[in-house]
Protein backbone atom coordinates (compact mmCIF):
# COMPACT_ATOMS: atom_id res chain seq x y z
CA UNK A 1 0.00 0.00 0.00
CA UNK A 2 1.56 3.41 -0.50
CA UNK A 3 2.01 5.48 2.52
CA UNK A 4 -1.14 7.46 2.83
CA UNK A 5 -1.75 9.09 6.01
CA UNK A 6 -4.92 11.28 7.90
CA UNK A 7 -3.65 14.23 6.27
CA UNK A 8 -3.67 13.07 3.26
CA UNK A 9 -7.45 12.68 3.40
CA UNK A 10 -9.52 14.97 2.85
CA UNK A 11 -10.64 15.02 6.79
CA UNK A 12 -12.61 17.97 8.64
CA UNK A 13 -10.37 21.02 9.32
CA UNK A 14 -10.85 20.91 12.98
CA UNK A 15 -10.18 16.97 13.07
CA UNK A 16 -6.33 17.59 11.52
CA UNK A 17 -3.23 16.79 13.87
CA UNK A 18 -5.81 15.62 16.64
CA UNK A 19 -5.33 12.22 18.40
CA UNK A 20 -8.42 9.94 18.84
CA UNK A 21 -8.98 8.99 23.10
CA UNK A 22 -6.84 6.82 23.99
CA UNK A 23 -6.20 5.31 27.32
CA UNK A 24 -3.45 2.65 27.22
CA UNK A 25 -4.74 -0.87 27.09
CA UNK A 26 -1.78 -2.46 28.52
CA UNK A 27 -0.80 -6.14 29.40
CA UNK A 28 0.16 -5.98 33.02
CA UNK A 29 -0.78 -7.22 36.26
CA UNK A 30 -2.60 -4.25 38.16
CA UNK A 31 -4.60 -1.77 35.74
CA UNK A 32 -6.10 0.80 37.84
CA UNK A 33 -6.67 3.36 34.58
CA UNK A 34 -9.88 3.52 33.71
CA UNK A 35 -12.74 3.25 36.83
CA UNK A 36 -13.50 0.39 35.74
CA UNK A 37 -15.02 -2.06 38.69
CA UNK A 38 -12.41 -4.80 39.37
CA UNK A 39 -14.95 -7.51 39.76
CA UNK A 40 -16.09 -9.82 37.56
CA UNK A 41 -19.54 -10.51 37.16
CA UNK A 42 -21.34 -13.29 39.29
CA UNK A 43 -21.79 -16.53 38.29
CA UNK A 44 -25.53 -16.24 38.62
CA UNK A 45 -25.66 -13.09 36.52
CA UNK A 46 -23.51 -14.82 33.64
CA UNK A 47 -25.88 -17.53 33.67
CA UNK A 48 -28.99 -15.18 33.49
CA UNK A 49 -26.97 -13.04 30.83
CA UNK A 50 -26.45 -16.19 28.92
CA UNK A 51 -30.35 -17.35 28.85
CA UNK A 52 -31.57 -14.16 28.43
CA UNK A 53 -28.88 -13.96 24.82
CA UNK A 54 -29.82 -17.35 23.95
CA UNK A 55 -33.38 -16.24 24.06
CA UNK A 56 -32.81 -13.18 22.18
CA UNK A 57 -30.67 -15.15 19.38
CA UNK A 58 -33.55 -16.63 18.60
CA UNK A 59 -34.81 -13.48 17.16
CA UNK A 60 -31.73 -11.43 15.82
CA UNK A 61 -33.17 -11.92 12.26
CA UNK A 62 -35.29 -9.08 13.29
CA UNK A 63 -34.50 -5.56 14.08
CA UNK A 64 -34.31 -4.82 18.30
CA UNK A 65 -37.02 -3.00 19.82
CA UNK A 66 -35.58 0.69 18.39
CA UNK A 67 -37.51 2.61 21.64
CA UNK A 68 -35.85 0.11 23.94
CA UNK A 69 -39.09 0.28 25.81
CA UNK A 70 -38.72 -2.49 28.66
CA UNK A 71 -34.73 -1.30 29.21
CA UNK A 72 -35.79 2.31 30.00
CA UNK A 73 -39.08 0.61 32.04
CA UNK A 74 -36.16 -1.13 33.96
CA UNK A 75 -33.84 1.54 33.97
CA UNK A 76 -36.69 4.13 35.59
CA UNK A 77 -37.23 1.37 37.99
CA UNK A 78 -33.89 1.42 39.21
CA UNK A 79 -33.41 5.38 39.55
CA UNK A 80 -36.86 5.48 41.28
CA UNK A 81 -35.86 3.00 43.74
CA UNK A 82 -32.45 4.76 44.34
CA UNK A 83 -32.98 8.92 43.52
CA UNK A 84 -35.48 9.74 45.59
CA UNK A 85 -37.63 10.94 42.30
CA UNK A 86 -40.27 9.13 40.67
CA UNK A 87 -39.16 8.33 37.08
CA UNK A 88 -41.06 6.52 33.95
CA UNK A 89 -39.65 5.69 30.97
CA UNK A 90 -41.08 8.51 29.21
CA UNK A 91 -38.14 10.08 31.19
CA UNK A 92 -35.18 7.47 30.51
CA UNK A 93 -33.46 6.68 26.99
CA UNK A 94 -30.02 4.41 26.65
CA UNK A 95 -27.40 4.18 23.75
CA UNK A 96 -24.34 2.35 24.17
CA UNK A 97 -22.43 3.67 26.83
CA UNK A 98 -23.00 7.21 28.56
CA UNK A 99 -20.94 8.62 25.34
CA UNK A 100 -23.32 7.39 22.86
CA UNK A 101 -25.72 9.39 25.27
CA UNK A 102 -23.47 12.59 25.56
CA UNK A 103 -23.21 12.32 21.57
CA UNK A 104 -26.65 12.28 20.98
CA UNK A 105 -27.20 15.39 23.15
CA UNK A 106 -24.83 17.43 21.37
CA UNK A 107 -26.24 16.14 17.86
CA UNK A 108 -29.33 17.20 19.04
CA UNK A 109 -28.77 20.94 21.20
CA UNK A 110 -25.05 21.12 19.95
CA UNK A 111 -23.81 21.46 16.64
CA UNK A 112 -22.01 23.63 14.07
CA UNK A 113 -23.03 27.46 15.30
CA UNK A 114 -23.47 26.29 18.74
CA UNK A 115 -21.27 26.16 21.78
CA UNK A 116 -20.74 23.36 25.17
CA UNK A 117 -19.11 24.22 27.61
CA UNK A 118 -17.36 22.13 30.77
CA UNK A 119 -15.30 22.80 33.93
CA UNK A 120 -12.07 21.66 33.41
CA UNK A 121 -9.96 19.17 33.64
CA UNK A 122 -13.23 17.04 33.39
CA UNK A 123 -13.88 14.16 31.42
CA UNK A 124 -12.07 14.90 27.93
CA UNK A 125 -14.69 13.13 25.65
CA UNK A 126 -17.19 16.09 26.70
CA UNK A 127 -14.64 18.34 24.26
CA UNK A 128 -13.56 15.29 21.34
CA UNK A 129 -17.33 14.33 21.11
CA UNK A 130 -18.10 18.04 21.04
CA UNK A 131 -15.55 18.42 18.14
CA UNK A 132 -16.62 15.17 16.35
CA UNK A 133 -20.42 16.60 16.32
CA UNK A 134 -19.23 20.48 14.95
CA UNK A 135 -19.86 21.97 18.27
CA UNK A 136 -17.92 24.42 19.94
CA UNK A 137 -15.91 23.96 22.75
CA UNK A 138 -14.97 26.53 25.62
CA UNK A 139 -12.76 25.71 28.42
CA UNK A 140 -14.47 26.69 31.69
CA UNK A 141 -12.38 27.34 34.93
CA UNK A 142 -11.79 25.33 37.89
CA UNK A 143 -9.86 26.49 40.85
CA UNK A 144 -6.46 25.73 42.14
CA UNK A 145 -8.34 22.77 44.43
CA UNK A 146 -10.06 21.65 41.62
CA UNK A 147 -13.85 23.40 42.63
CA UNK A 148 -15.82 24.85 40.04
CA UNK A 149 -15.41 28.79 41.33
CA UNK A 150 -19.03 29.69 41.02
CA UNK A 151 -18.46 33.39 40.80
CA UNK A 152 -15.83 32.75 37.49
CA UNK A 153 -18.39 29.97 36.30
CA UNK A 154 -21.71 32.46 36.02
CA UNK A 155 -19.12 34.97 34.38
CA UNK A 156 -17.92 32.76 31.83
CA UNK A 157 -21.70 31.47 31.01
CA UNK A 158 -23.08 34.88 31.01
CA UNK A 159 -20.44 36.21 28.55
CA UNK A 160 -20.09 33.34 25.91
CA UNK A 161 -23.97 32.31 26.35
CA UNK A 162 -23.13 28.26 25.55
CA UNK A 163 -26.05 26.06 24.35
CA UNK A 164 -24.60 23.11 26.18
CA UNK A 165 -23.64 23.14 29.95
CA UNK A 166 -21.84 20.17 31.23
CA UNK A 167 -21.27 19.57 35.00
CA UNK A 168 -19.44 16.68 35.80
CA UNK A 169 -19.75 15.40 39.22
CA UNK A 170 -17.95 13.62 40.80
CA UNK A 171 -15.62 15.15 38.53
CA UNK A 172 -13.31 12.66 36.38
CA UNK A 173 -10.31 13.01 37.15
CA UNK A 174 -10.11 14.77 40.03
CA UNK A 175 -12.63 13.21 42.39
CA UNK A 176 -14.51 15.69 43.45
CA UNK A 177 -18.33 16.85 43.62
CA UNK A 178 -19.81 19.42 42.47
CA UNK A 179 -22.21 20.81 45.66
CA UNK A 180 -26.50 21.06 44.07
CA UNK A 181 -26.62 24.70 44.76
CA UNK A 182 -23.35 25.31 42.45
CA UNK A 183 -25.46 23.14 39.53
CA UNK A 184 -28.17 24.98 40.57
CA UNK A 185 -27.01 28.70 40.47
CA UNK A 186 -25.14 27.01 37.30
CA UNK A 187 -28.79 25.95 35.57
CA UNK A 188 -30.09 29.56 36.33
CA UNK A 189 -26.90 31.58 34.59
CA UNK A 190 -27.31 29.25 31.38
CA UNK A 191 -30.68 30.09 31.22
CA UNK A 192 -30.87 33.51 31.52
CA UNK A 193 -27.60 34.02 29.23
CA UNK A 194 -29.83 32.38 26.59
CA UNK A 195 -32.90 33.89 27.76
CA UNK A 196 -33.73 35.38 24.44
CA UNK A 197 -33.47 32.13 22.63
CA UNK A 198 -34.94 28.40 23.79
CA UNK A 199 -32.80 28.75 26.80
CA UNK A 200 -29.38 26.21 27.07
CA UNK A 201 -29.17 22.76 28.03
CA UNK A 202 -27.35 21.48 31.13
CA UNK A 203 -25.80 18.36 31.23
CA UNK A 204 -25.10 16.48 34.96
CA UNK A 205 -22.50 13.76 34.32
CA UNK A 206 -23.08 11.29 37.12
CA UNK A 207 -21.87 8.59 35.80
CA UNK A 208 -19.55 8.06 38.93
CA UNK A 209 -22.73 8.86 41.67
CA UNK A 210 -23.21 5.37 43.22
CA UNK A 211 -19.44 5.66 44.75
CA UNK A 212 -20.43 9.85 46.12
CA UNK A 213 -21.01 10.73 49.93
CA UNK A 214 -24.30 12.29 48.68
CA UNK A 215 -27.46 11.92 46.68
CA UNK A 216 -28.04 11.54 42.57
CA UNK A 217 -29.39 15.21 42.07
CA UNK A 218 -32.05 13.79 40.31
CA UNK A 219 -35.11 15.30 42.03
CA UNK A 220 -33.30 18.20 40.74
CA UNK A 221 -35.31 17.50 37.41
CA UNK A 222 -38.44 18.31 39.09
CA UNK A 223 -39.65 21.79 37.47
CA UNK A 224 -36.40 21.84 35.34
CA UNK A 225 -36.85 21.08 31.33
CA UNK A 226 -33.08 21.60 30.53
CA UNK A 227 -31.73 19.88 32.83
CA UNK A 228 -30.25 16.42 31.74
CA UNK A 229 -28.73 13.39 34.44
CA UNK A 230 -26.14 11.39 32.43
CA UNK A 231 -25.42 7.60 33.98
CA UNK A 232 -23.82 4.73 32.70
CA UNK A 233 -23.48 0.82 33.95
CA UNK A 234 -20.18 0.83 33.28
CA UNK A 235 -18.86 1.91 36.85
CA UNK A 236 -20.69 1.06 40.05
CA UNK A 237 -23.05 -1.87 38.13
CA UNK A 238 -19.63 -3.51 36.79
CA UNK A 239 -20.33 -3.79 33.04
CA UNK A 240 -18.13 -1.03 30.96
CA UNK A 241 -18.37 -3.80 28.29
CA UNK A 242 -21.25 -4.15 28.07
CA UNK A 243 -21.78 -0.33 26.79
CA UNK A 244 -25.06 0.88 28.33
CA UNK A 245 -25.48 4.60 29.36
CA UNK A 246 -28.50 6.11 29.85
CA UNK A 247 -29.96 9.38 30.49
CA UNK A 248 -32.89 10.72 33.06
CA UNK A 249 -35.08 14.24 31.58
CA UNK A 250 -38.07 15.87 31.09
CA UNK A 251 -39.86 13.71 28.14
CA UNK A 252 -39.85 16.09 25.80
CA UNK A 253 -35.57 15.32 26.06
CA UNK A 254 -36.25 11.46 25.25
CA UNK A 255 -38.16 12.74 22.38
CA UNK A 256 -35.90 14.99 21.18
CA UNK A 257 -32.57 12.62 21.27
CA UNK A 258 -34.72 10.45 18.96
CA UNK A 259 -34.36 13.04 16.01
CA UNK A 260 -30.60 11.98 15.90
CA UNK A 261 -29.87 8.87 17.11
CA UNK A 262 -29.98 5.82 14.67
CA UNK A 263 -32.78 3.12 13.97
CA UNK A 264 -32.00 0.01 16.27
CA UNK A 265 -28.95 1.84 17.37
CA UNK A 266 -29.10 -0.68 20.27
CA UNK A 267 -28.66 -4.11 19.85
CA UNK A 268 -31.32 -6.84 21.06
CA UNK A 269 -27.46 -8.68 22.47
CA UNK A 270 -27.14 -5.74 24.54
CA UNK A 271 -31.14 -4.72 25.55
CA UNK A 272 -30.78 -8.81 26.87
CA UNK A 273 -27.92 -8.79 28.69
CA UNK A 274 -28.61 -5.00 30.26
CA UNK A 275 -32.15 -6.74 31.32
CA UNK A 276 -30.41 -9.71 33.01
CA UNK A 277 -28.08 -7.12 34.73
CA UNK A 278 -30.82 -5.04 35.86
CA UNK A 279 -32.54 -8.09 37.56
CA UNK A 280 -29.20 -8.44 39.66
CA UNK A 281 -29.00 -5.02 40.78
CA UNK A 282 -28.50 -5.47 44.45
CA UNK A 283 -26.15 -8.08 43.78
CA UNK A 284 -24.14 -5.88 41.62
CA UNK A 285 -24.29 -2.83 43.99
CA UNK A 286 -22.85 -4.58 46.87
CA UNK A 287 -19.38 -4.21 45.49
CA UNK A 288 -19.88 -0.09 45.67
CA UNK A 289 -19.97 -0.34 49.39
CA UNK A 290 -16.44 -2.07 49.38
CA UNK A 291 -15.19 0.00 46.66
CA UNK A 292 -15.90 3.73 48.65
CA UNK A 293 -14.06 2.12 51.38
CA UNK A 294 -11.10 1.10 49.63
CA UNK A 295 -11.04 4.24 48.27
CA UNK A 296 -11.14 5.96 51.10
CA UNK A 297 -8.12 3.74 52.58
CA UNK A 298 -6.12 4.96 49.13
CA UNK A 299 -7.14 8.45 50.10
CA UNK A 300 -5.90 7.96 53.81
CA UNK A 301 -2.56 5.78 52.83
CA UNK A 302 -1.72 8.54 50.36
CA UNK A 303 -1.79 10.94 52.58
CA UNK A 304 -0.03 8.89 55.16
CA UNK A 305 3.04 8.10 52.62
CA UNK A 306 3.00 12.51 51.97
CA UNK A 307 0.99 12.99 49.06
CA UNK A 308 -1.61 15.61 48.56
CA UNK A 309 -4.58 14.32 47.40
CA UNK A 310 -8.52 15.40 46.10
CA UNK A 311 -11.03 14.61 48.14
CA UNK A 312 -13.08 11.76 46.34
CA UNK A 313 -16.67 10.97 45.66
CA UNK A 314 -15.46 8.58 42.95
CA UNK A 315 -14.31 5.28 42.85
CA UNK A 316 -10.92 7.09 41.54
CA UNK A 317 -8.18 9.10 43.71
CA UNK A 318 -6.33 12.19 42.26
CA UNK A 319 -2.91 11.90 43.82
CA UNK A 320 0.39 14.36 43.28
CA UNK A 321 2.21 16.57 42.78
CA UNK A 322 4.48 15.49 41.29
CA UNK A 323 7.08 17.43 39.31
CA UNK A 324 7.16 15.13 36.17
CA UNK A 325 3.63 13.48 36.30
CA UNK A 326 4.71 11.20 33.22
CA UNK A 327 7.54 10.32 34.57
CA UNK A 328 6.33 8.96 37.83
CA UNK A 329 3.57 6.89 35.41
CA UNK A 330 6.40 5.35 33.98
CA UNK A 331 8.28 4.42 37.43
CA UNK A 332 4.69 3.27 38.76
CA UNK A 333 4.15 1.37 35.47
CA UNK A 334 7.75 -0.34 35.89
CA UNK A 335 6.76 -1.97 38.94
CA UNK A 336 3.36 -3.86 36.98
CA UNK A 337 1.04 -0.48 38.40
CA UNK A 338 -0.97 1.04 35.42
CA UNK A 339 -2.42 4.59 36.69
CA UNK A 340 -3.99 7.17 34.85
CA UNK A 341 -1.78 10.20 33.74
CA UNK A 342 -4.53 12.82 32.39
CA UNK A 343 -2.51 15.34 31.72
CA UNK A 344 -3.14 17.45 34.85
CA UNK A 345 -0.17 18.91 35.74
CA UNK A 346 1.75 17.62 38.55
CA UNK A 347 -1.19 14.72 39.02
CA UNK A 348 -1.60 11.36 38.66
CA UNK A 349 -5.43 9.17 39.41
CA UNK A 350 -5.65 5.66 40.54
CA UNK A 351 -8.91 3.27 40.46
CA UNK A 352 -10.37 1.82 43.32
CA UNK A 353 -9.04 -2.02 43.05
CA UNK A 354 -9.35 -5.30 44.86
CA UNK A 355 -7.69 -4.70 48.28
CA UNK A 356 -4.89 -6.74 46.54
CA UNK A 357 -4.58 -4.26 43.98
CA UNK A 358 -4.83 -1.48 46.06
CA UNK A 359 -2.12 -2.68 47.78
CA UNK A 360 0.04 -3.17 45.25
CA UNK A 361 -0.46 0.54 43.98
CA UNK A 362 0.79 1.42 47.44
CA UNK A 363 3.75 -0.35 47.51
CA UNK A 364 4.69 0.77 44.25
CA UNK A 365 4.21 4.25 45.13
CA UNK A 366 5.89 4.06 48.74
CA UNK A 367 8.76 2.71 46.47
CA UNK A 368 8.60 5.73 44.40
CA UNK A 369 8.44 8.37 46.77
CA UNK A 370 12.37 7.36 47.11
CA UNK A 371 12.88 8.52 43.25
CA UNK A 372 11.61 12.22 43.64
CA UNK A 373 13.30 11.80 47.36
N1 LIG B 1 -18.69 10.22 31.91
C1 LIG B 1 -17.62 10.20 32.68
C2 LIG B 1 -17.40 11.29 33.66
C3 LIG B 1 -16.69 9.15 32.56
O1 LIG B 1 -15.59 9.15 33.31
C4 LIG B 1 -16.93 8.12 31.63
C5 LIG B 1 -16.00 6.94 31.42
N2 LIG B 1 -14.72 7.07 31.76
C6 LIG B 1 -18.06 8.21 30.84
C7 LIG B 1 -18.94 9.27 31.01
C8 LIG B 1 -18.36 7.23 29.74
O2 LIG B 1 -18.73 6.03 30.21
P1 LIG B 1 -19.44 4.93 29.31
O3 LIG B 1 -19.43 5.40 27.88
O4 LIG B 1 -18.66 3.70 29.53
O5 LIG B 1 -20.84 4.88 29.85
Amino acid sequence: MTDVRIDDLPVRDELRGKSPYGAPQLDVPVRLNTNENPYPLPEPLVERITERVREAARHLNRYPDRDVVELRTELARYLTKTGQYPLGPENVWAANGSNEVIQQLLQTFGGPGRTAIGFEPSYSMHALISRGTGTGWVSGPRGDDFTVDLAAAEKVIAELRPDVVFITTPNNPTGNAVPPETVLALYEAAQAAKAETAGAMVVVDEAYVEFSHGDSLLPLLEGRPHLVISRTMSKAFGAAGLRLGYLAAHPAVVDAVQLVRLPYHLSAVTQATALAALEHTDTLLKYVDQLKSERDRLVAELRAIGYEVTESDANFVQFGRFPDAHAAWQRILDRGVLVRDNGVPGWLRVTAGTPAENDAFLDAVREHLSFVG
